[in-house]
C-alpha cells in the first residue's frame, strides 16, 4: 500500500524476484514537491539492481559539478562565518554507484517505469485504499479508484505499509509508535530566484546551503538547489504561521542576507518531529519508509533509509514466498533496520541540541575569539556524516561477532565484514564485483580451489537455497577483503567470512536463511 518511492522500491525488489504483487498508489502522477533529493551511493546500488541506474541518472536536472555536500553558514548566507564540510563523496569509493541528486517526482517517475515494466507487478495508479483487514491466513484490501468509484478486493499473504507517515497499515495494525515532537511548525517553499545564484558564486559549487541563527534554537534555515534556478527552502515559523500570514519571502531574505528576488512555485508547512514504529511487523502486515519513521529532512536520511527498509524486507519476503527462507527470516527486518533508525533519529535530535547549545555559548558579538575557534571546531554538515555507516552485526542471520549490536554507525573499510554492506572490487576478468553477484545469495570463493565452492553448492542444494558461487583468485584488489570465503546476501550485505572453508557449510546457510 504506497507507491511512493519506497512502495515501488519493494515492488521493483519483488518483481525481480518474480513475486506477483499489487502496487495501490492514490496519486496518478507523482507529488510535485522535490522533497528527498539527495540518493546516497548506496541507494543508487538498489537502482543499479532494480536495472535502472541509467535512467536515474539520466532524468538528473542538475548540472553535474554540484556536489551532495553543502554549505554551513552563521548568521546568513552573506555572513562572514561559513565552512564545508566533507560530504559524502568522502566514502564513494566504497560503493558501486556514485551519488545522484535530483527531485523526487523524478526518482519516482523512474522507479514507476520500472516496476510498469516487470510482468509480476501490477501497478494501479489513481487508486486508494480504504480499508485492511489482517488475518492469520492472508490479508484482504479494500481499493477505489479514485476517477470511477470503481471498487476492488484485494487478497494477499501480506501487506506492505509504504503509506507514509499517517500509514492506514500501521494503524490497523496497531503498531504505536513514539518518538520527540518539537511542537515546532515549519514552512516550506519552492521558489525559482536567479538573484539567489548569484550570491552564492562566493562558495564553491554545493547543492545544499544551512544557515545557524542563533534566533532558530538549533533549527534551520535551509536552501537547496532542485535544478537551475529553482529552489527549495524550509524554516522555523510560529505555530499559528499560515500562508496567508506568514510573509516567507523576507524570511527567505533574512536567511540570504541579501535582496533576493523570487517567485514562487508552491508554500506549505509542516511539523519537525521525530517518530518510530514499536515495530515494523504485526503478523502478515509489515510497515516500510516513512510509515514506521519519520523525522525532519536533517541529514538526508528520510527517502534514503527508506529505500533500505524496502530492499531489506523485499529480499527476505521473496526469500519466504519462493520457499527458501524460513519464516523466522522475515522478523529479521524489524531487527535488522529499526536500530538503524533509533540511532539515526537520536542523531538528529542531538545536532539540533548541540547547534542551540553552540549557538547560545558562543557569539561573535560577545567574545570573537572564542566564536571563531569554537566555529572552526565544527564538522556536522548537511548530509549523514561518513561514520553513517548501517550495519547488522547483531542480526540474527549473519555470522556477527558475538555480542555486538547492529548500529547506524561503524567504519568504511574494504575488508569484508558479517554484517556490513561489501565493497565493491575488480574481479580478473576485469569485471565489478556487484556486476557477477547472483540475485539471491552469492559465495565469493578466493581460491583456485574448486573444492570449497562445491561443497557450499552441495550444502545450499540440501536446503534448497538458490547460491551463486564466484570464484576468482585471492590477489589484486580482491586482498582487500581480508577474508577469502564471503557470503553475499541477496541486499549485498555479507552474511559470513572466512578464511578456510567451514566443516559444516549447511549449518552456516541455514542460519542465514532463518533456520535455526
Ligand atoms: C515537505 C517534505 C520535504 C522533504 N524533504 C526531504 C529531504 O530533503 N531529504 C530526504 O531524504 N527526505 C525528505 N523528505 C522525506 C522524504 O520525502 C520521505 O522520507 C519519502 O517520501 C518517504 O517515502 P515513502 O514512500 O515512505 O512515503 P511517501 O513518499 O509519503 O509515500 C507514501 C505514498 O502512499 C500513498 N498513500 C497513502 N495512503 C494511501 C492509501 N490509503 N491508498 C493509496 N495510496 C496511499 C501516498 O499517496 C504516497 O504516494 C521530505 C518530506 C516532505 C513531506
Amino acid at each position: 500500500m504506497g507507491g511512493g518511492p519506497v512502495g515501488l522500491g519493494l515492488a521493483a525488489t519483488l518483481g525481480k524476484a518474480r513475486i506477483p504483487c499489487i502496487v495501490l498508489e492514490r496519486r496518478i502522477e507523482p507529488s510535485a514537491i522535490p522533497k528527498g533529493q539527495n540518493l546516497t551511493a548506496r541507494s543508487v546500488e538498489h537502482f543499479f539492481r532494480w536495472d535502472c541506474a541509467d535512467e536515474l541518472h539520466a532524468a538528473r536536472v542538475l548540472p553535474r559539478e554540484f556536489s551532495i555536500g553543502g554549505i554551513t553558514a552563521y548568521g546568513s548566507l552573506a555572513g562572514q562565518y561559513w565552512y564545508a564540510p566533507a560530504g559524502r563523496e568522502t566514502v564513494s569509493d566504497f560503493y558501486y554507484q556514485r551519488h545522484e541528486r535530483l527531485p523526487q517526482y523524478l526518482t519516482e517517475s523512474v522507479l514507476r517505469a520500472r516496476v510498469r515494466a516487470l510482468d509480476s507487478v501490477t501497478a494501479l495508479f489513481g487508486w486508494s485504499a480504504t480499508d485492511v483487514q489482517l488475518g492469520d491466513d492472508g490479508v484482504r484490501v479494500t481499493a477505489v479508484e479514485e476517477s470511477t468509484g470503481t471498487r476492488r478486493e484485494i487478497e494477499g499473504s501480506y501487506v506492505v505499509g509504504c503509506d507514509g507517515a499517517h500509514s492506514m497499515v500501521r494503524e490497523r495494525a496497531g503498531i504505536a509508535s513514539s518518538g520527540a515532537d518539537f511542537q515546532q511548525r515549519m514552512v516550506l517553499a519552492v521558489f525559482q530566484s536567479s538573484d539567489l545564484d548569484a550570491h552564492l558564486e562566493r562558495f564553491p559549487p554545493r547543492t545544499t546551503y544551512r544557515v545557524l541563527h542563533p534566533e532558530l534554537a538549533g533549527y534551520w534555515w535551509f536552501f537547496g538547489r532542485v535544478d537551475a534556478g529553482t529552489w527549495f527552502f524550509h524554516a522555523p515559523v510560529l505555530a499559528d504561521a499560515t500562508a496567508g500570514n506568514l510573509d516567507v519571502h523576507s524570511v527567505i531574505e533574512r536567511a540570504a542576507g541579501s535582496r533576493t528576488a523570487c517567485t514562487f512555485q508552491h508554500v506549505g508547512f509542516w511539523d519537525l518531529r521525530v517518530d518510530i514504529a514499536d515495530t515494523y511487523r504485526r503478523g502478515r502486515a509489515f510497515i516500510a519508509g516513512d510509515s514506521a519513521h519519520s523525522h525532519p529532512p536533517y541529514g538526508a536520511y528520510g527517502l534514503n533509509t527508506g529505500l533500505e527498509d524496502a530492499v531489506n524486507l523485499g529480499w527476505k519476503l521473496a526469500a519466504v514466498l519462493n520457499n527458501w527462507g524460513s519464516p523466522g527470516l522475515l522478523d529479521s527486518y524489524t531487527q535488522e533496520r529499526r536500530p538503524i533508525f533509533v540511532e539515526t533519529g537520536s542523531a538528529i535530535i542531538r545536532g539540533i541540541e548541540h547547534d542551540r547549545a553552540f549557538l547560545a555559548r558562543y557569539s561573535p558579538q560577545h567574545d570573537r575569539a572564542e566564536f571563531e575557534h569554537a566555529w572552526s571546531q565544527l564538522t556536522a554538515g548537511e548530509t549523514a556524516p561518513p561514520t553513517y555507516e548501517p550495519h547488522y552485526e547483531g542480526s540474527s542471520i549473519v555470522w556477527g561477532p558475538e555480542g555486538a549490536p547492529s548500529s547506524a554507525h561503524g567504519k568504511h573499510t574494504f575488508e569484508a565484514r558479517a554484517g556490513h554492506h561489501l565493497a565493491p572490487v575488480m574481479l580478473s576478468s576485469g569485471r565489478n564485483v556487484f556486476e557477477e553477484l547472483g540475485p539471491e545469495y552469492t559465495l565469493v570463493a578466493l581460491t583456485t580451489d574448486p573444492r570449497p565452492g562445491e561443497a557450499f553448492e552441495a550444502a545450499a542444494r540440501e536446503i534448497g537455497l538458490p547460491l551463486r558461487v564466484l570464484t576468482d583468485t585471492f590477489d589484486g584488489q580482491r586482498t582487500a577483503y581480508r577474508r577469502r570465503f564471503i557470503l553475499i546476501r541477496p541486499d549485498q550485505y555479507v552474511a559470513w567470512t572466512g578464511d578456510a572453508p567451514p566443516p559444516n557449510a549447511a549449518g552456516v546457510l541455514r542460519r542465514v536463511v532463518g533456520g535455526p
